[in-house]
């Protein structure tokens, strides 16, 4: 029984998919953690719709402790809907997101609070580069940053993952976003609350393999750009404004050259001419396609997720 009156309380929410062989060891080491410190707890899985005995190792804790509660979401939702869903549930005085792979490691826990008590209304961590992880893992995460550095009007932080402490009234203020395809990383930031870093070095996974493929990478790297910028759609403008001006200058020479009866039928310049617009009005309306399903997406006022059962004595659904 970890519950006592008159201390503050701390939850945990862990989105796990297909994290079987994890959830126990990440347990044992969160725990051992969390009853050291003068804290009421709990501790929420969000099963995000899992293929393999993920929900039923937590489910298993369930039975054994009366702080662990499971969220089961009746599909995969991915991993930022799966943490809003665990946010929106948490009664904590404060809620520490992490990954379900051990990969966030939790003897930073401690740090974090202690910041928290400090005043600081967000704690996010920073993952310090590490050898450990694959060159292209690192590469595409660095590339990843400054993608959206450059292309949206957000500044985030090298290796700001996931792993992150939020106050109470940051909880309250993300509960009213609407957002859909959300990139919490990103409203953190935008969100303006006092906030501090922490460095770690991030461990290795402890079993099983990543779900952000590249593709999903990519995937997330756009949503964040399109979500919190228009600045590719003032890139479009500002290209299509430039080939005009020169396209002007362009006039006048095909026009001499009709007149002086040099119109030699050139098929290498016409075929570039043609392959580089073509090419380019696929990407602007690419661009332009990628803002348009944001606003069908967003027209629809779907929930972020469904919650299949629970354990959670709330029957808040705040989402
Ligand atoms: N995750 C999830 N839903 C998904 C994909 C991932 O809940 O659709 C969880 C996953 O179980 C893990 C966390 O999100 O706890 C981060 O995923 P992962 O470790 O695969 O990402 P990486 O650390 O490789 O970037
Ligand atoms: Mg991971």
């Amino acid at each position: 029984m970890n519950q006592s009156v008159g201390k503050k309380k701390i939850s945990i929410v862990i989105p796990v998919y297909n994290e079987e062989s994890n959830i126990e060891k990440l347990f044992n080491e969160v725990h051992s953690v969390l009853s050291h410190l003068p804290y009421n707890f709990e501790i929420i899985f969000v099963d995000d719709g899992s293929a393999d005995g993920s929900l039923l190792k937590v489910r298993e804790l369930t039975q054994k402790h009366d702080f662990i509660f499971f969220i089961e979401l009746s599909r995969n939702f991915g991993h930022q809907n799966a943490l809003k869903a665990g946010l929106d549930f948490s009664q904590g005085d404060c809620a520490i997101t992490m990954d379900g792979d051990l990969q966030h490691p939790p003897s930073l826990i401690p740090d974090l609070i202690q910041m928290w008590e400090q005043g600081s209304d967000i704690v996010f961590t920073r993952r310090m580069e590490d050898k450990k992880l694959s060159w292209f893992k690192r590469k595409t995460s660095s590339l990843f940053y400054s993608m959206i550095n450059k292309l949206s009007d957000l500044k985030l932080e090298n290796g700001t993952a996931d792993f992150r402490l939020m106050d109470r009234k940051v909880l309250n203020a993300f509960a009213k976003l609407r957002e859909n395809e959300l990139f919490l990383r990103g409203l953190v930031k935008w969100s303006g609350f006092r906030q501090v870093a922490v460095d770690y070095i991030p461990q290795e996974r402890h079993s099983g393999k990543t779900k952000y493929s590249l593709f999903k990478m990519i995937s997330l790297a756009f949503n964040a750009v399109t979500a919190f910028s228009i600045k590719p759609l003032k890139l479009i403008a500002y290209i299509g404004l430039s080939l005009f001006l020169l396209s002007l200058c362009f006039i006048p020479y095909v026009l001499i050259s009709y007149f002086m009866n040099k119109t030699i039928s050139g098929w290498t310049s016409l075929m570039m001419v043609v392959i580089f617009f073509g090419s380019l009005q696929l990407l602007i309306l690419g661009i332009i396609g990628l803002y348009f399903s944001k606003m069908v997406i967003q027209s629809k006022q779907r929930p972020l997720y469904f919650v299949r059962d629970t354990n959670y004595p709330s029957q808040i659904h705040l989402n």
